[in-house]
């Protein structure tokens, strides 16, 4: 068995050409070049700061470090990390933690700080930012150059198929800037304002939920409109849920659905409508393969309040639950929520509210079903959108004591979506771990990576998704099994890996075979996850995905490209030879001595030799004929004379037979009884016939 490696230069020279074509036809410069020169794959230069599932399955957030230096890297990591763990913070991330992962990619910048746009400072740095009042822009190439990391970064470093849901960048600077462009990205910097994200976690949602500024005049995202209509306004579903009403934004003609939300004052919770847009984009299907196909927002019990005008946290006094239940004696008690489809499918929901007494005697419960429409059209996402709702009218009789029961469920799967308590539910943290399994034994933390903390409803379960990492593979747990259940406030979890070769394993074997009219192939042998293409010559191009197949005799080679993701190609080539089968042949004659003339039979036995191939039998002696008698049977009359003839058969193979010859001898004494020689007796055939 041979253990190919790569053929000197050939992958290095496969993979600065594609570069080279890459930058050529898109990019007029190289990209990463201080990294590519230490180091040829990207890993050096990308930091996993929250990975808790596959790239493909999470919404893929990456940070980029703008007016770092050489020396500042560590720093970049910092920043990046504490900003990507305040972002985390804060619902709906925090719900989405498990389904969101975090990278930093580090750039290096030859001058620190950033541009300011017709300013005197003007700063080397990687991607020209430039400040213009509070918003950042790229200038030069710097939007190319980060949109080439991005096509690097889902081409060889992220899960296969994944793509990166958005990039923030965050500028080296104290000054007070960040915006977001458009959907791709957006910026922020090293303010006070943004030490835990939260200039970061506004201007990312701007990107992530096309969300608008709820204190400008700009209409912009599912928070802002231009009517106060209350029947035509977009959160005209929400409106009177748990604060979301209709309040001037920026000026008296823009609305907004609150007057707290971190779309209006960092450092604020999201509302309700912001909320419900950052989880239905979190889970657009062109970026996680494996969404949630409903947003359900934490349901409430309240008293009648204003539909319009009961905005952020005036709610809190119209809100009842099982301390302050006697409120509600004499009015209508409604159990509430708001649900998005996120997906193309109906979803058939229940809601229902019970009260019962201590002694558990029922004193109210109601149900209703509802059907949500599917989410048809991305860009229409009320139309997926359903406000449940069971109201009790005129409730008596509360007491303290009594307990209060919601419920918003699942019908075609029972599963409680959410209940009276989720909004009050305890969170835990799990902190995962990513530690490497080295061949002496001993552990390390895998390189580039921080631990990630999840956010967990407390006493539920979480599932372990065992996420691989670039050039490692995940091994096993600390837990030993698929699922932890979380019970305490705090919860670690360890996953293990193995770092994997540097390039796909590919055994070959040189495959020789004879000759039987059958197909044969190389043999190739690849681990799981490597997919190899072919080329027939040498420096050909590896298009062929099945390895061909070969019958006729004859030597043959194959050229392969072996690939895997996250793995440096392998290049090889195997052989095939398939050798002409062997044939022999024994050609006897009946009697080898004859007394005087007569006929020989001869007869040939092949070995190996088609059945159709025509086979010549030649005698050493000109003038004697032989007469062929069915198949591979000559009778030869020979004369009455004495003499040895050398009978030959030959036969010349072919392009998958070898040729093969046999003799044979038979000898005549002349029997001087007999009348005349020559040719005679053909009809007697008996040698020792003869008349007296
Ligand atoms: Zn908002």
């Amino acid at each position: 068995m041979t253990n190919v490696k790569k053929k000197d230069g050939k992958w290095f020279g496969a993979i600065v050409l594609s570069l080279i074509l890459l930058f050529s036809l898109v990019f007029p410069y190289p990209v990463m070049a201080d990294q590519t020169a230490a180091d040829q794959t990207t890993a050096a230069s990308v930091y996993a700061i929250h990975k808790t599932g596959d790239d493909k399955e999470n919404f893929v957030i990456v940070i980029m470090g703008e007016g770092y230096t050489r020396e500042q890297q560590e720093q970049f990591l910092k920043d990046a990390t504490a900003k990507a763990q305040g972002l985390l913070k804060w619902s709906p991330y925090k719900e989405y933690s498990d389904r969101i992962n975090i990278y930093a990619v580090q750039t290096v910048s030859n001058e620190t700080g950033v541009g300011v746009m017709y300013g005197e400072s003007n700063p080397d740095t990687y991607f020209h930012v430039q400040a213009f009042g509070k918003s950042c822009y790229f200038a030069k190439d710097g939007e190319d150059k980060a949109k080439a990391l991005r096509a690097e970064l889902e081409s060889r470093y992220l899960d296969t198929g994944a793509a990166v849901g958005t990039i923030h960048i965050i500028c080296n600077t104290t000054a007070n800037i960040g915006s977001s462009s458009n959907a791709l990205f957006s910026f922020s910097a090293n303010s006070d304002e943004n030490e835990q994200g939260d200039v970061m976690t506004h201007e990312i949602s701007h990107s992530i939920g096309r969300l608008g500024d709820e204190y400008d005049k700009k209409m912009q995202g599912e928070n802002i409109s231009d009517t106060s209509d209350p029947d035509k306004i977009k959160w005209h579903k929400m409106l009177g849920f748990r604060g979301i009403g209709i309040t001037a934004a920026g000026t008296e003609t823009v609305f907004a659905p609150g007057r707290v939300c971190m779309m209006r004052d960092l450092g604020n919770p999201f509302c309700e409508v912001c909320k419900m847009e950052l989880a239905r984009r979190l889970n657009n299907r062109d970026y996680v393969s494996r969404q949630a196909s409903v947003y359900v927002c934490d349901p409430e019990i309240t008293i009648p309040h204003s539909r319009t005008g009961t905005l952020d946290r005036d709610s809190d006094q119209y809100r009842i639950d099982e301390t302050n239940i006697t409120k509600a004696n004499g009015k209508d008690l409604e159990f509430r929520t708001v649900v998005q489809n996120i997906v193309d499918a109906k979803q058939h929901l229940k809601i229902t509210f019970r009260i019962t007494g201590a002694d558990h005697t029922v004193k109210y419960e109601k149900e209703e079903t509802y059907t949500v429409p599917p989410l048809s059209n991305w860009y229409d996402p009320d139309a997926a959108r359903e406000s449940l709702s069971v109201t009790l009218p005129a409730v008596t009789g509360l007491v303290s004591g009594d307990r209060l029961e919601g419920k918003i469920i699942d019908e075609d799967t029972g599963k409680i979506l959410a209940d009276n308590q989720t909004a009050g539910q305890a969170w835990s943290t799990v902190t995962i771990r990513y530690m490497l399994q080295n061949e002496d034994g001993t552990e390390t933390t895998v390189p580039d990576t921080a631990p990630a903390t999840v956010y967990v409803p407390k006493n539920s379960a979480y599932t372990l998704r065992s996420p691989d990492l670039y050039g490692y593979t995940c091994v096993g747990n600390s837990a030993n099994q698929g699922e932890i259940n979380i019970t305490e406030d705090r919860q670690e979890i360890t996953y293990y890996y193995r770092k994997n070769s540097e390039m796909p394993e590919i055994q070959t074997v040189p495959v020789r075979v004879t000759y039987d009219g059958k197909p044969h192939t190389f043999d190739i042998k690849q681990e799981d996850g490597v997919q190899i293409s072919y080329s027939l010559t040498e420096n050909g191009s590896y298009t062929q995905t099945e390895m061909p197949f070969y019958t006729e005799a004859g030597q043959y080679k194959i050229y392969f490209k072996a690939e895997k993701a996250s793995f440096i190609p392998t290049y090889g080539e195997a052989v095939l030879e398939i050798e002409k089968a062997s044939t022999s042949m024994q050609l006897t004659a009946k009697n080898d001595t004859v007394k005087g003339a007569g006929t020989v039979e001869l007869q040939l036995c092949r070995q190996g030799i088609p059945e159709d191939a025509g086979i010549k039998v030649t005698c050493d002696v000109s003038g004697i004929t032989l007469e062929e008698k069915g198949t591979d049977h000559w009778m030869a009359t020979l004369p009455n004379e004495t003499k040895t003839y050398t009978f030959t058969a030959c036969y010349n193979g072919n392009g998958n037979y070898t040729g093969s010859k046999a003799d044979c001898q038979v000898r005549v004494t002349a029997d001087h009884s007999q009348t005349g020689g020559g040719s005679g007796g053909s009809s007697g055939g008996s040698s020792s016939g003869g008349s007296g």
